[in-house]
């Protein structure tokens, strides 16, 4: 599943949610840490994978 660089506006935490490509423009993500919509998503493919951004699987 490929993977989506996301950036809270919020709280200006960075995550990573693996989803279907299918679902990427259904879905509004929201911050796993503060819960806001206030997202950006960030369409780069140079998926940098550090390790001190926090991956998650959105799975519905
Ligand atoms: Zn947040």
């Amino acid at each position: 599943m490929p993977h989506y660089d996301h950036l809270c506006n919020k709280c200006n935490k960075s995550f990573v949610i693996e989803m279907k490509i299918s679902e990427v423009d259904k879905k509004k993500v929201p911050c796993p840490s503060c819960k806001s919509k206030d997202v950006t998503r960030q369409v780069t493919n140079n998926s940098f994978t550090s390790e001190s951004v926090n991956r998650y699987v959105w799975d519905k």
